[in-house]
């Protein structure tokens, strides 16, 4: 299958599950996980009409923004360490994995020398899996009244990515944790815009299932590219 054949097959998934469960099917965003896929990759599917894209590695990343020169939205979804958080803060457009104050107040001081913001969204271990970054899920409160401080970043919404399982229906209960968290959260006024919470959830295998439960940002890999090398 090519790249233009699968992006056509997932928007056309997100659209009936989308209007299957009463919601607008342009409330959920595809970010394109390229990661570990060539640039060419991304040219195809930017030539097939996608300009959101997702990335792990920094310097993979690098990479690949000064070849795209700008034209794409690029999504960090990998696990930022503090030493790399200058250069993410230059190439990236939003940062959906910030888990800690340190973390954030570091890329905060990068962003104000180069005179910019940067959405981000809070990376939550809602299945409080040890192989899994991401803050307590009661945590996130405190956290985001100390990270909403900081005025270079923008809170726009929640991440998570549950305990890995075959069954896509074994996520379904995180995914509705979390969103039952997102909506406490927005209830007291805590994220950028109370009207409109970002929650990042739902992968190639799951992503139906987040839909349902309210996903606002999918991030699909394998389904657009191809299985991971
Ligand atoms: C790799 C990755 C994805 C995409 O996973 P697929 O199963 O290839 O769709 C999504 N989110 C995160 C955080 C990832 O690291």
């Amino acid at each position: 299958m090519s790249i233009d054949t699968n992006l056509k097959a997932i928007y056309d998934k997100i659209n009936t599950v989308a209007l299957s469960c009463g919601r607008e099917p342009d409330e959920v965003q595809l970010v394109a996980v390229s990661k570990r896929f060539p640039v060419t990759a991304i040219e195809e599917a930017y030539a097939a009409g996608h300009t959101v894209f997702g990335e792990n590695y920094i310097q993979e990343a690098e990479e690949k923004a000064a070849q795209l020169g700008g034209k794409c939205t690029l999504h960090f979804i990998g696990h930022l360490q503090r030493n790399k958080a200058k250069i993410a803060a230059r190439i990236f457009d939003v940062i959906e994995t910030i888990d800690s104050f340190k973390l954030a107040n570091t890329l905060n001081r990068h962003l104000e020398d180069l005179g910019r913001s940067m959405k981000i969204l809070l990376q939550v271990n809602i299945g409080e899996d040890e192989k899994k970054s991401g803050m307590a899920a009661q945590q996130t409160e405190q956290l985001l009244r100390e990270i909403g401080q900081l005025p270079h970043l923008e809170v726009i919404g929640l991440m998570t990515m549950p305990p890995f399982t075959d069954d896509p229906e074994d996520a379904r209960p995180y995914f509705r944790q979390l969103k039952q968290l997102a909506d406490s959260l927005a209830g007291k006024g805590l994220f950028a815009n109370e009207r409109r919470v970002e929650l990042s959830m739902g992968m190639s295998n799951d992503y139906h299932v987040a839909i349902e439960e309210g996903a606002t940002i999918i991030r699909v890999g394998t389904a657009i590219f191809g299985q991971r090398k």
